[in-house]
This record gives C-alpha cells, structure tokens and sequence, in this order.
C-alpha cells in the first residue's frame, strides 16, 4: 500500500506531532498538524510513534538463514568459527535449493519487519555450489527490490585457493554482483588473497568487504596487510572490514594505532555482536570479542552493527532485529550516556547507510522515504527499550506493519499502545 502521508508523527528533531506528506517514493513536506483529507486508504495514523530513518544491515548472509535445527540435527554445536564452517559446509550437500530459497526469503521477511530498507548479503561461492546461489541472490534482489535494497558480496567463504575459485569470483562480479567480498584468513595464503581481491575492486571500481581478523590472537591480524593495500590502490573510503574481533584482543597501544590507522586510510568496520561474542572471545575469563565500539568511533572510523547470520551455527541467537544487536553492544561495552546510546542507533542507520554509499533516506525533506516508526519517545530510548518496528516503508510504500486494532475508515491505524 502507497502511503501519502504520516499523520500524527514524531521526528528525531521535533518534540511537536507532525504529518510527513510523501509523493513520488520520497519525504516532500512537513507539516505541524494534519493536513487536508487523504484518499481512504493512504494515510498512517502513528499515534505518536517516533519515526526513524529505515535500518540498513551492512552485513548479513541470507543463504544460509535457518540451519540450526539442520545442523545441531547432526550433533551438538561447538561454538567455533572453524566448526561453524565446517559444519555450514557439510549442510551444503543436503539442504536444497528450494529450500535456501524460502529461507532467504524468510530472513529478508524478518529484517523487513524489524525495520530494515537495505541490506549487505554476502553470497556464498564454493566449488561446490559454483554460481547458484549467486543467480539466486541475483533474482531474489530483483524480485524483492520493491521492499528492501539488497547490494551484494562475491564472498569465497572456503578461501580462493581451491581450483577454479578465482574464476568463480570473477563470474560472480561479472554476472553482476557489485561488491568484491574476501575471507583471506581461510587461506594458507592470506596476502596472496588480499591481492587477488583488491586487484578486482580497483579494477572494477568496485566498493571491496572483507570478513577479516576473527580470531582472538592479534599476531595473527592482517590489518597491516590491508592497510597497505588500501593505500597502494587507492580505495581510501571504498573497503569495509566485517568481525576484527582482534582489536578487542590487542594491547591497549597496539589497539589505539590500529584504529589511528584505520580511520586514516578511510577504512569503515562492521561489527557482529551475535557472531562475535559468541564465536570468539575463548581467551581470558571476562575477555569480550567485540571490538570496541566507542573507541572505534572516537578515533575516527564509521563503525556499523549489523546481523551477520540468523539462527545458524555462526549465530544461534542470531534474529535479525539490528535495534537489539546495538542494546547487546550497549550492554557487552558498558555503554553508558545518552550520547552513546543515540551513537549506537546511527550505527544501524545513518552510518551503515554511509559505508553502502546509499542516497539519503529518512523523515527529512527531499530524502527516499524509506522509514521504521517506534514507540519510543526519544531517540536515545531506542537502544534500551528494544521496541517492536510497528511499520517500515520502502519508498512511501508500507511493506510492514504491526497488527493494529482494525482499519478506521480506510486508514489503517498503528496499535501504539
Ligand atoms: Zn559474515
């Protein structure tokens, strides 16, 4: 349904009710009070709900949405990256196609409904899936283009040094997948990785995302070799670095010129709380396998949050709800000031809309009406109440809604209370 306008709305900036007048998929006036009658059918009552700017999850997998009841079916789950890997990878040659499908689908239905408008996927290629599941993902961003944004990742989650990968990876970005993704640490090799992908992304002009540094041994940390190559290419602005759990391992002066370094080469970090802290962080008792957050930011670097995996052994917890992925950082870093909190908002909207080079969306003049409207009263409420979305529009579009209490004359309303 086509929304015209949002009546009885709260902005970020504004303690007074409002209505957003939309037309043509974007945010054309607002007003003070409700203005004239709309067509039945085409005005939100929010009742006062505060209206954000749609959530953007900067990376996430939706090929392999769904599998732990598949993979604890098959034993009990240790929680380990090489063991989430390996078993993922023995689902592969049982779970089929039809049904990767209808997972995707799901979790694109879940991150909708919890308020998201555009989404990182890292499609997985393997000898053993060759280019399906990216003529999959490929479909499903066409099909589902009218509800969400996908951009998607040639990700070699198995490495590139089995036969024919590197070709793989080049038909992926040839069919038209638009970011180069890496995993150099599955590899013997990893520096023979790297410059196999940083090759492509000058090439191609392609933004470069790479799954780096999961691990809680910061002498094995690659960053150096990133940070090296990002200059030499000159992609400053253009890679994004998933996980990096290594920074919540290192010594505090060793962290601080990491981060210095980083936000000089203009390199942005994605973090995976659900992934992370669950996977990693096997060292100290206490030790916490996130990578610090507000450090992060305060030295310069756009830092983001966002799902990785929904229900899988790379994220058991894993429910693609991005507002609680910020309360579980909030919580795990002992964030503590309103300012914090609001910072760990723009880290699922704001920021990671940056990091994906999107157009400017949200409840401002001119932008893509893209919006997630919740019953918080203040945007640094977000983080700590973890409410439910009660609708997201994609383009003025409403693509989801809470059930609200029956229809008023034509106008659907939202259940706020
Ligand atoms: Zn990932």
């Amino acid at each position: 349904m086509l929304i015209e306008r949002i009546d009885d709305a709260r902005l970020p900036a504004s303690s007074e009710p409002c209505a957003l007048h939309i037309a043509a998929g974007r945010v054309q006036a607002i007003a003070r009070a409700a203005g004239p009658a709309q067509p039945a059918g085409s005005c939100l009552r929010a009742h006062g709900a505060l209206v954000l700017p749609a959530l953007v999850d900067a990376h996430v997998h939706l090929d392999k949405a769904f599998l732990l009841g598949a993979a604890e079916a098959q034993g009990p789950l240790e929680p380990r990256l090489a063991s989430a890997i390996e078993r993922v990878a023995m689902l592969r040659k049982s779970v089929g196609f039809e049904r990767i499908r209808d997972d995707a689908v799901r979790a694109v239905q879940r991150l909708v409904g919890h308020g998201v408008g555009a989404a990182r996927a890292h499609v997985e290629l393997d000898p053993s899936t060759g280019l399906s599941l990216v003529e999959l993902e490929l479909e499903l961003a066409r099909e589902l283009a009218p509800r969400i944004e996908l951009q998607l990742v040639a990700f070699p989650q198995r490495g590139l040094e089995a036969p024919g990968m590197r070709e793989l990876m080049q038909s992926a970005l040839e069919r038209g997948v638009g970011v180069v993704g890496g995993c150099p640490y599955v590899d013997r090799d990893p520096a023979s990785h790297l410059d196999f992908v940083f090759a492509q992304a000058a090439r191609r002009a392609a933004p470069l995302d790479l799954h780096l540094d999961f691990s809680d041994d910061p002498g094995r940390s690659l960053l150096e070799l990133v940070l090296e190559r990002t200059r030499a290419h000159g992609l400053a602005g253009r890679v994004t670095l998933g996980h990096v759990t290594t920074l919540a391992a290192m010594a505090p002066d060793a962290r601080a010129r990491a981060l210095d370094a980083l936000a000089r080469a203009g390199i942005a970090l994605v973090l995976l709380p659900a992934t992370d802290l669950f996977l990693a962080g096997h060292g100290d008792p206490g030790s916490r396998s996130l990578a610090p957050f507000a450090q992060a930011r305060a030295a310069g670097v756009r830092v983001a949050l966002a799902n990785n995996n929904l229900e899988n052994p790379f994220a058991p917890f894993g429910n693609g709800n991005l507002i609680m992925a910020a309360w579980l950082t909030g919580i795990t870093q002992r964030i503590a000031t309103p300012e914090g909190r609001r910072a760990l908002l723009e880290a699922i909207t704001t920021v990671p809309a940056h990091i994906l080079d999107l157009p400017a969306h949200g409840p401002e003049l001119g932008a893509l009406a893209h919006l997630a409207l919740v019953s918080s009263q203040r945007l640094d409420q977000v983080v700590l109440e973890v409410p439910p979305v009660l609708a997201t529009l994609h383009g003025g579009v409403l693509v989801h809604r809470l059930d609200g209490l029956g229809a008023t004359n034509g106008v659907p309303p939202i259940n706020v209370a």
